[in-house]
């Protein structure tokens, strides 16, 4: 069985996160492992407080892991403060994995900050060179590049996401995806492997529960790759989850409910 390891915080309502990264390996036959970068007190209406796990703690995850269990792909969601990310990067220097899935999670879609400002620079420098793929969404997209460029950069139409994913290509990841929820109309995605361009297209769901899809489609990405799918096909069989997934998302609390796991 393909393994497959998460380095992210914990939603304690279980949508987004370690556990709808969980559900994701499982749904994809995957066998999934988890290291917590922090908890959250979370529920379909916000994060109401975060704590940050120890960088030791991360490390000695990490550690036990590697040391014990052959690992096929890694997916990397929030990471909170510049020193959990030198961990996380010290880390993967010394055990080297391949199919780094990063998912540049920033602000909840409930608005809360889930990467502190300071760490963006880190993440830049420390964790996008690792990256076998990226996945910004485009506010994360027009955030990592005015970071670099100290310019106001926005992302307003597909040209832009183009331009956008080869900026991005340039600071060190293998593959670029840019997600397009945020702009109206169809949902496409646009990926940058270094020689071309590809969109993928999927109609637009009309929901409101969407907790968690950012965490889900990384994941997803991540189990295609280690079940041995090239980028592109990664990339469009993780697309046709996540749709299915936010079409049968779930009612659940009372604010942004989750997408529902399944194949
Ligand atoms: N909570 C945690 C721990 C996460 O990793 C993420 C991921 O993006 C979120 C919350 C945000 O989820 P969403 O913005 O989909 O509600």
């Amino acid at each position: 069985m393909k393994k497959v390891l998460t380095i992210a915080g914990s939603d304690s309502c279980g949508g987004a996160g370690i556990q709808a990264d969980l559900k994701t390996f499982s749904a994809h036959g995957v066998y999934g492992m988890s290291i917590i970068t922090a908890v959250t007190a979370q529920n379909t209406q916000g994060v109401f407080a975060v704590q940050d796990i120890d960088e030791d703690i991360i490390k000695a995850q990490i550690d036990a892991i590697f040391t014990d269990i052959e690992v096929d792909a890694v997916k990397i969601g929030m990471v909170s403060k510049p020193s959990t990310i030198y961990a996380i990067a010290r880390q993967l220097e010394k055990y080297n994995p391949g199919n780094i899935v990063l998912d540049p999670v920033m602000i909840s879609k409930s608005g809360y900050s889930l990467l502190q400002p300071e760490s963006k620079q880190s993440l830049i420098k420390e964790l996008l060179p690792k990256a076998f793929v990226i996945t910004p969404n485009i506010p994360e997209a027009e955030e990592m590049l005015n970071a670099v460029t100290s310019e106001d950069i926005a992302i307003k139409t597909i040209e832009d996401m183009e331009q956008a994913a080869k900026e991005i290509y340039r600071l060190g990841p293998k593959n670029v995806l840019i997600k397009g929820g945020h702009m109206s109309g169809e949902a496409i995605d646009v990926l940058y492997d270094g020689q071309e361009i590809t969109r993928f297209y999927s109609e637009r769901i009309n929901t409101k529960n969407t907790h968690g899809t950012g965490c889900t489609l990384s994941s997803a990405i991540a189990s295609n790759l280690a079940l041995g799918y090239s980028i592109k096909d990664a990339v469009s069989n993780a697309k046709r989850y996540i749709t299915t997934a936010i079409e049968h998302s779930l009612e659940i609390g009372q604010g942004v409910g989750p997408t529902h796991h399944f194949y």
